[in-house]
This record gives structure tokens, C-alpha cells and sequence, in this order.
């Protein structure tokens, strides 16, 4: 608090992100990051940019790389939006397609910047409790509100709706604006970008944070019918004309072109991802089914916390969440197999 803050800034309860911490031997399974990393590719054209263009302003479009993500999706460019990681995308989509006239609807276990958002823009909201298997369910979001977001799968939960039960919620609320944030899709799930043209009201985020193992760059997108575009477009011209760095524009580029490289990525995760499952199971622990990057698991005799600080003393860092409902459960990302193998060690002398 000081006197020479706006007023504004008072009431600001800002995201605390995951903790990033110093020592390289820990065995990091907190932040759902990709233990691949990006295609060599990616590190080539970021280093021609850096060789040749640096004192030149980007392109503040991003044409060629909204080109490349409409054809890869079978869209149009005008019906893509860049920003600078899927947050930042977010961040314009609460303060353009929102309104305030009702309260937006959310999961109440679900991506903690969401009341961020609302805080900063004062948009009230109103949270839908999960059902008793910790799912969406879509029938709950035909209520009167400002619009709707979730994340699919969930985060942290890893649950995932088909487009048929996405579509169910698009139908309740064709005068407002349904969100679907997909930072999780590319590990098992279908995009609704495929229901773009169908749904007016439909807008779907994604980044390159997560399945292209480029969380370090900043670049994520939305995805949707023109109309919705062009208001975050005015939104980003009001803000940052230049959201996307020269490198975080070419990075994204080559990793569109290497799609060898992010198969195999995605499905190393998947293949870990139903491994560590396993192996869980067998220790005792409820796993929800995940269709994410990591899994959210809980174990019947184990406080969450006490089995966080335990791993960490081994170690091995996974995310506990103090809060109702989930304060049982442990989300631990999806890493490569040695890792995992950490992870499952450490566990079997708690459990
Ligand atoms: N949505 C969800 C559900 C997330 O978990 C994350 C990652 N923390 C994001 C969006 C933002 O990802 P980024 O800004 O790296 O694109």
C-alpha cells in the first residue's frame, strides 16, 4: 500500500505463478511444463532472427505465423488472435467479450487467474461447483451470465469434455461469449476450433506453452469467429501493438513447421502419462482420468500436503493446492520417464 498508487491497484489480488526454483536437481513436477523441449528447429530460426533482425520493429500483425495456425486448423487468418503466451490472450479476451450485466461463469476448481481477471476488470462472476466426480457438468452453465470459461481438459483436474457436451453449453448461450481455454488439448483431447464456424459465440484459446514445449517464448492464440476477433484486436492496439517479439514470432513458426517433432512429444507425454497412472494406482492412489499433461491424484490415507513436503524432502516438487474440496489431492506434471521414476520412488517410502 502506498500514497502514490492509484486506488486501483489497492484491491489488485495478482495469480501467484508456480514456483520456479533455483536448484536444477530437483525434480520439477510442478508447472505442467514439457520435458521434451522445443524442436531443434525452433532454436534455428530463432537464431537467424537474432543474427539478422533484431533492430527491426515485428511484424505487429503476425501475419505469416496467424497464416500458418489457420491452415494448420483448417481456418481462416482472420479468425486468429496472437498473444503473448495465452494468458496475455486472456487478459484481452475478460475485458473485450465479457459483459457485465450478469456474473461470468466459471468451474469453482479451475484455472486460478480466471478471479484474477475478474479483479482486475471488476467483472463479478459466479462459480459452478464440479460434480461429485470432480467434472464439468455442461448442464449447469444454462443460467443467466456475462459468458463462460473453462478450461478443457480442466486444469488442475485433467478432465475433458467431448465437443458434443461443448456444444451443449455453445447452444444455452448463443448472445454470449463461451471460452473454451485449451492449453491442455493436444495430450489426447479434440479442439473445438472445429466448431468455430458452426458457434458465432465460440472462442477457444490455446498456446504453444505446453504440447510445443515452448512455455519460455510467450505465444498463444484464440481462436474464433471474426466478429469476436476484432474486438481483441482493438483491445491489444489500445494496449501493445507489438505483443510477439521477432523471436517469439519465428520460434512459433518453426515449431508449426516440425510436426514430426510434436508428435512425438505429445504422445511421449501421453504414453508417460498413462504409465505414471499405473503406478499410482498401484501405490493406493485415486487418479482421475487425464487428458492433460499431468494428473490430479489423491491417496486415501495421505494428507496432500504431508505427501508435498515429503516429496520434497526427497527432492521431487509436485503442486498442492490449499483449498476445499482438492486440499486431498496432489497435480503432478507428466515428465520424462526417469523423472517419473523419481517421483514413484520417493512416493513408495510415504505411502
Ligand atoms: N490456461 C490454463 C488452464 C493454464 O493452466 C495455463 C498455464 N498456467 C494457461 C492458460 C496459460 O498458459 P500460457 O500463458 O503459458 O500460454
Amino acid at each position: 500500500m502506498s500514497k502514490f498508487w492509484s486506488p486501483l491497484v489497492h484491491d489488485l489480488v495478482p495469480y501467484i505463478p508456480g514456483e520456479q526454483p533455483k536448484n536444477a536437481n530437483l525434480v520439477k513436477l510442478n508447472t505442467n511444463e514439457n520435458p521434451f523441449g522445443p524442436s531443434p528447429k525452433v532454436i534455428e530460426a530463432i537464431q537467424a532472427e537474432l543474427n539478422d533482425n533484431l533492430r527491426l520493429y515485428p511484424d505487429p500483425e503476425g501475419q505469416a505465423l496467424k497464416a500458418t495456425i489457420a491452415t494448420y486448423h483448417g481456418i481462416k487468418a482472420d479468425q486468429v488472435f496472437l498473444g503473448n503466451g495465452s494468458d496475455e490472450v486472456l487478459a484481452h479476451v475478460f475485458f473485450a467479450l465479457f459483459q457485465q450485466d450478469q456474473p461470468i461463469l466459471y468451474p469453482d476448481i479451475s484455472y486460478s487467474f480466471y478471479p484474477v481477471y475478474c479483479g482486475l476488470y471488476g467483472i463479478k462472476a459466479r462459480k459452478v461447483p464440479l460434480n461429485e466426480e470432480f467434472a464439468i457438468d455442461p448442464d449447469d452453465y444454462s443460467q443467466p451470465n456475462g459468458g463462460v470459461i473453462f478450461p478443457n481438459p480442466n486444469a488442475p483436474t485433467g478432465r475433458y469434455l467431448n465437443l458434443t457436451e461443448i456444444a451443449v453449453v455453445l447452444k444455452a448461450n448463443p448472445d454470449r461469449v463461451v471460452v473454451i481455454d485449451e492449453a491442455y488439448i493436444d495430450f489426447g483431447g479434440e479442439t473445438a476450433i472445429n466448431l468455430i464456424d458452426l458457434y458465432p459465440n465460440l472462442l477457444v484459446t490455446q498456446t504453444l506453452s505446453k504440447s510445443r514445449s515452448l512455455a519460455g517464448l510467450r505465444v498463444g492464440f484464440a481462436a474464433g469467429n471474426a466478429e469476436l476477433i476484432e474486438a481483441l484486436n482493438r483491445v491489444k492496439d489500445s494496449f501493445n501493438s507489438y505483443p510477439l517479439d521477432r523471436l517469439a514470432l519465428a520460434g512459433a513458426q518453426a515449431a508449426y513447421e516440425d510436426d514430426d517433432w510434436f508428435q512425438d512429444s505429445r504422445n511421449g507425454v501421453i504414453r508417460e502419462r498413462e504409465r505414471v497412472s499405473e503406478c499410482l494406482h498401484k501405490l493406493g492412489f485415486e487418479v482421475l482420468p487425464s487428458r492433460a499433461n499431468f494428473v490430479f491424484a489423491r491417496h486415501p490415507q495421505w494428507a496432500g500436503f504431508d505427501l508435498a513436503n515429503g516429496l520434497r524432502e526427497q527432492g521431487v516438487i509436485v503442486r498442492h493446492f490449499n483449498k476445499p474440496r482438492i486440499n486431498e489431492f496432489l497435480r503432478i506434471t507428466i515428465a520424462k520417464a526417469p523423472q517419473n521414476d523419481a517421483l514413484i520412488e520417493a512416493l513408495k517410502t510415504l505411502c
